[in-house]
């Protein structure tokens, strides 16, 4: 019996299929290339690249304008993506009210270290992807009616880390916040101090301490967030001697790492005793502030804290 054999047209490729099906013994399956899922391919090129976010927490996918618009937080499961200090700065100060200090200050090689990268080779690219000199942006802007001096941090360049720059940056504007009589506000994450420039940026822990020290003395207030990861020397110094210390919900805060923890004191260690909510039930934190409101609570805090000042100036103490 003579078969009949027609073409089908599929995807542009022609293949030639038997009319009747061949008894099953004489069927052999053999793949050149491992099949891929129909489902996969036509997912992927339903969302384009570069509109949508998966959520890190609850997987679901995210519309990148709704999420600019909801300041990096996820409108279903309220997790806090990490946020450029551009954009929290915008997000926090009047607009057009803030004045950038030492913008064009830049770290230097000081001990020509050398890994795998060399440290110039390192700021130089860090520098073309976030847009910034270094790891923090201070200023001086308006939250509400009050003029604040504002530090904030960017994970995006070397991890947060501090070196000399962040010291010097911070410590400056620090000292021009004592001298105008103003409240600083540094919003804080890091990795921790800066290991390529060594003992020069262990030195900046003291410094900007010495420099809070300072702004204490002159009665003004100093109030910190910290976001996630907020860990090591940052943490140890500027981080945690705030007036008021807020911090972001679900935030990664500590020291060391919880290995090394574990690893030194050959202890069991409780769980999420990193996060901002272990921390504020233990006191260390004096509340956790969701960032949408975080503006609205700066403002109510600093109307407490720079009443009595405004008061003393009236009365000429
Ligand atoms: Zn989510």
């Amino acid at each position: 019996m003579p078969t009949t054999t027609f073409t089908k047209k599929n995807l542009g490729i022609e293949t030639v299929e038997p009319a009747v099906t061949p008894p099953p013994g004489e069927v052999k399956t053999t793949f050149a290339h491992k099949p891929k899922l129909a489902g996969a391919k036509s997912r992927k090129r339903d969302i384009p690249e570069g509109l949508w976010t998966k959520c890190l927490k609850c997987g679901s996918m995210i519309y990148d304008k709704e999420l600019d618009a909801n300041l990096k937080v996820c409108p279903k499961c309220q997790f806090h993506f990490t946020i450029s200090a551009r954009e929290r700065i915008h997000a926090l100060v009047e607009t057009c009210s803030f004045e950038e200090l030492d913008p064009l200050m830049e770290s230097v090689d000081i001990l020509e270290f050398t890994g795998v990268e060399s440290y110039l080779a390192k700021l130089e690219r860090h520098k073309n992807s976030s847009n910034l000199k270094d790891a923090v942006c201070t200023g001086i802007g308006r939250i509400g009616k009050h003029r604040v001096a504002l530090g904030v941090m960017d994970f995006g360049f070397l991890g947060g880390s501090m070196g000399s720059t962040v010291g010097e940056k911070l410590t400056r504007m620090i000292e021009a916040a004592t001298d105008k009589g103003l409240p600083v506000i540094i919003v804080c994450t890091s990795g921790g101090a800066r290991m390529y420039e060594g003992m020069f940026s262990l030195m900046q822990m003291a410094k900007t301490c010495g420099a809070l020290a300072l702004h204490a003395r002159n009665k003004l207030p100093y109030i910190t967030v910290l976001t996630d990861p907020t860990f090591a020397g940052v943490m140890a110094s500027f981080a945690t001697v705030g007036d008021l210390i807020l911090a972001e919900p679900c935030a990664r805060i500590g020291f060391a790492g919880a290995r090394v923890i574990k690893d030194t004191t050959q202890s069991e260690l409780p769980p999420g005793f990193q996060s901002s909510e272990f921390l504020l039930e233990r006191g260390l934190i004096d509340a956790i502030v969701p960032r949408g409101e975080l503006k609205a609570r700066l403002c109510y805090y600093l109307d407490f804290l720079m009443e009595g000042r405004e008061q003393l100036a009236a009365l000429g103490k």
